[in-house]
């Protein structure tokens, strides 16, 4: 039997990708730049109804940039939400600034807004300098209440969407919330130009901040017709041919979450009757990509996340541990971590003891495969090994 993906790339069955690639290789715009590029960027804005759009090599790079135009400096202290991928918290370090990690809300698992609100207080002689909320698996954050919080201390929200493009949150896209949005194209990502990232800004002076990115972006170069520099740049421009990618993948996003989502459906009736079993918490204010459709399992299930992933495993089909805490990882060891958990103690060997409900949603939690070219035999084929599990 195939080997099933957690998620891998889907092009059109139109083949829109490949048009647009043709169309660059035929106008020789290869490089530098080109029509793709450009195109992508107002689309994406169209799409999203967004200000501002700059394509990048990557979401990190976005993140990065992000964090150059808010003007984060060595010592300032940045709050991020700690269960998430790296990816969010490296470009603070990039700058040498201080990522302080915030603790997840306990039915939403994304920043928790009492923690965030506790981490003001804590640091209200030493105020950050940004905030980087992160809508894991496509599920929106409780943006609202994050972007209030941070208005009345009048700090920036950098919005990390990279999982959750096309997700709506209280008739409003995720991304466009924040004074900045970053969205990736990364491999697995709901539409995958094969690697790449966009910038969306929504900050006051959208347009004069966008063109400071793009300048960053291209290494920095001044309108001189000589090589000339006044700021250190970055080589982070996304390629005409990875923007024709994006521009063809963009047209099925719409399709690709219709089919998450009757993923995540699936899986909600095949486990309805596993009382140990629990879905990813959707609320009625949103409109979710379901990238991922992940689970919790109760702390006393006698199935444990690893014998699922294991069993899966087996069968040639893949899944994975929910992201590991900033908090918790060797590399950001060092730094704050503010929470409002004081019920959920875990220990374990992987993690050593804490207090903290992202944790908690790591020591119990697991992704499933969520891959949309996935059959309904597949989907069968995966509710059944893991329902045999409890038998
Ligand atoms: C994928 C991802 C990123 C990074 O995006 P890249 O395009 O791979 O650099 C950032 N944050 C989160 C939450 C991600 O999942």
């Amino acid at each position: 039997m195939a080997h099933i993906f957690l998620a891998s790339p889907h092009m059109s069955d139109e083949g829109y990708e490949k048009e647009y690639i043709k169309e660059a290789f035929d106008t020789n715009w290869i490089a530098p730049l080109g029509k793709n590029v450009n195109e992508f960027e107002k689309e994406m804005k169209e799409y999203l109804g967004c200000q501002s759009a700059v394509a990048l090599s990557a979401g990190t790079a976005a993140i990065h940039l992000a964090l150059k135009s808010i003007g984060i400096k060595q010592g300032d202290i940045v709050f991020c939400q700690s269960l998430t991928f790296s990816a969010s918290a490296n470009p603070i370090t990039y700058e040498k600034a201080i990522p302080v990690f915030i603790d997840s809300d306990k039915d939403n698992w994304n920043m928790s807004p009492e923690a965030l609100k506790k981490a003001f207080e804590v640091y209200k002689d030493n105020l950050p300098k940004a905030v980087i909320v992160v809508h894991l698996y496509g599920m929106s954050a409780k943006i609202d209440e994050i972007k209030n919080i941070c208005q009345e201390y009048n700090v920036p929200l950098i919005e990390d969407a990279a999982e959750s493009l096309g997700t709506i949150y209280k008739g409003q896209y995720t991304g466009t919330f924040g004074d900045y949005g970053i969205i990736s194209f990364n491999g697995n990502k709901i539409i995958t130009s094969s690697g790449g990232g966009m910038i969306l800004v929504n900050a006051e002076n959208a347009e004069e901040k966008a063109k400071k990115i793009l300048y960053w972006s291209t290494q920095a170069r001044d309108a001189a017709r000589h090589y000339q520099h006044t700021e250190i740049g970055y080589n982070y421009r996304m390629s005409n041919i990875v923007a024709g990618i994006g521009r063809g993948q963009l047209k099925v996003l719409n399709q690709r979450i219709e089919q998450k989502r009757a993923i995540y459906s699936y899986y909600k009736e095949a486990f309805k009757d596993i009382d140990d079993i629990e879905m990813m918490p959707l609320s009625d204010d949103e409109r979710s990509n379901c990238w991922l459709s992940s689970i919790q399992l109760k702390p006393d299930s006698k199935v444990k996340p690893l014998d699922i992933m294991v069993a899966l495993e087996e069968n040639d089909i893949e899944s994975r541990p929910i992201w590991k805490p900033m908090h918790l990882q060797p590399v950001f060891h060092d730094c704050d971590f503010i929470t409002t958990a004081e019920d959920v103690t875990i220990s374990n060997e992987e993690i050593g003891s804490d207090t903290s409900y992202s944790g908690q949603l790591f020591e119990h939690g697991v992704c499933l495969p969520s891959d949309t070219k996935m059959t309904m035999d597949d989907l069968e084929r995966i509710t059944t090994i893991i329902k045999g599990l409890w038998k």
